[in-house]
């Protein structure tokens, strides 16, 4: 049996926690330094000794700890996960039974009940990352619910992104069953991607991107010259050359990029040879196209929400208007850039408002095309705002 304790909750965060809000924040309990144990359930109650929700205690980057029911009758047991996962499958079972896309996000922490846990499938092999050691008490528990509600499960690999030691934690994340091979193949609306299991924090591919992929790909690339920023393994830049796309370049400050990026060319059948794949710091990259007078039929743009390198420091939410002003320099005119951004600390009205700043200032028009956010397998928490990230806006220079 875990521990129980009682939270007293701060009047000014009632309001919240009583509309749903799932997130225990560190400011809006008086008592938490009572409790010591990571994985403890805890009971919020309010002044009045209101029962306003159970959960458990977990320290976060953000956060320590998450409500998992509004049912003071409710355990928090084997059964109670059961059902999580039951329901996650299940609203997952289209991606489940299609034969084209191998990799999707199984469950989605808050988004389908439980905080802190997120777990992704690639091709019968799962991953689990825990975002705290409160999140990672729970582990049998979660492994018993998904083995018992997924088709298939190969294998089992987790991340730890425990609080206070950075963010990932480095090591062996192989857990249970087969080892994946590595890398392991799989697919995405039909492109392949090579992904490592038991390589670092990241696997390869940003999963709550494939419908953007899967839209540059059938809409836009062909015919195109295409200039994708911040590439990664280039996962945007092979979409593009499958979608007939005349050639990409990839730019990416990692070394690591080029190899991975000539890995998933070559996955997909592709001529890596025959693509420009540039090893620098992007905002280098945009004054060199400008000095050789360089310009895109269409420019990608998706950094992280914060990155320093030598010479630069780049906050989505301060310099997002500059980098999208040096795309638009080196974008044909009609060309498309697809501005996509997932900082949790800004919506879509105020990206549209970078956007809308950029092309003014630029003294260009332009059209948005198409905007997504998140796909259907990152289910989001209605109440949770900062869990709904992603924004991508596909922009026209007019
Ligand atoms: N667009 C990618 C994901 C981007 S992840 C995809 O779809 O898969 C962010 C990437 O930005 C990382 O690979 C990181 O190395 C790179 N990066 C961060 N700062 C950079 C900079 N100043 N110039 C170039 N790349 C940068």
């Amino acid at each position: 049996m875990k521990k129980t304790a009682r939270l007293k909750v701060k009047p000014s965060y009632v309001k919240s926690l009583k509309a749903g809000y799932p997130l225990i924040s560190e400011d809006a309990i008086l008592n938490l330094h009572e409790i010591k144990d990571e994985g403890t359930i805890v009971e919020l109650f309010d002044e009045k000794n209101t029962f306003l929700g159970k959960g458990y205690y977990g320290k976060q980057n953000k956060g320590r700890g998450w409500i998992l029911t509004r049912d003071p009758q409710e355990v928090i047991n084997e059964s109670f996960f059961h059902e999580k996962l039951k329901n996650a499958a299940a609203h997952r079972e289209a991606l489940f039974n299609d034969y084209e896309t191998t990799a999707f996000r199984v469950f989605n922490g808050e988004g389908d009940g439980i905080g802190g846990i997120t777990i992704d499938h690639y091709n019968h092999y799962y991953v689990i990352t825990w975002y705290s050691e409160g999140a990672y008490a729970f582990k049998n528990d979660i492994i018993a619910a998904l083995k018992n509600n997924v088709p298939k499960v190969k294998g089992i690999y987790e991340k730890k992104r425990f609080a206070g030691k950075g963010t990932y934690i480095e090591g062996d994340d192989f857990v249970e069953g087969e080892k994946a091979p590595e890398p392991l193949l799989v697919r995405e609306n039909g492109i392949h991607f090579a992904v490592y299991l038991n390589d670092g924090a990241m696997v390869g591919v940003f999963l709550d991107q494939r419908d953007v992929r899967k839209k540059i790909r059938d809409k836009y690339a062909s015919g195109k010259t295409v200039l994708n920023t911040f590439s990664y393994t280039g996962a945007f830049s092979v979409a593009a050359a499958l979608g007939g796309a005349v050639k990409t370049t990839s730019v990416d400050l990692a070394n690591r990029s080029r190899a991975k990026t000539q890995e998933q060319f070559s996955v997909n059948g592709i001529d890596y040879s025959e693509h420009d794949i540039i090893v620098e710091d992007v905002f280098n990259y945009f004054k060199y196209a400008v000095r050789k007078e360089l310009s895109f039929d269409m420019v990608i743009l998706d950094p992280p929400s914060f990155a320093r390198s030598k010479k630069h420091t780049f906050s989505a939410e301060k310099d997002y208007t500059g980098l999208l002003e040096q795309a638009i320099a080196i974008t044909e005119k009609n060309g498309v850039i697809v501005a996509s951004s997932n900082c949790a600390t800004f919506g879509m009205t105020k990206f549209k408002d970078f956007i809308d700043k950029a092309f003014k200032n630029a003294g260009s028009p332009y059209k948005i095309l198409e905007e997504f956010k998140l796909p259907t397998d990152f289910k989001y928490h209605r109440e949770f705002k900062e869990g709904n990230y992603l924004k991508v806006v596909f922009v026209k220079k007019g």
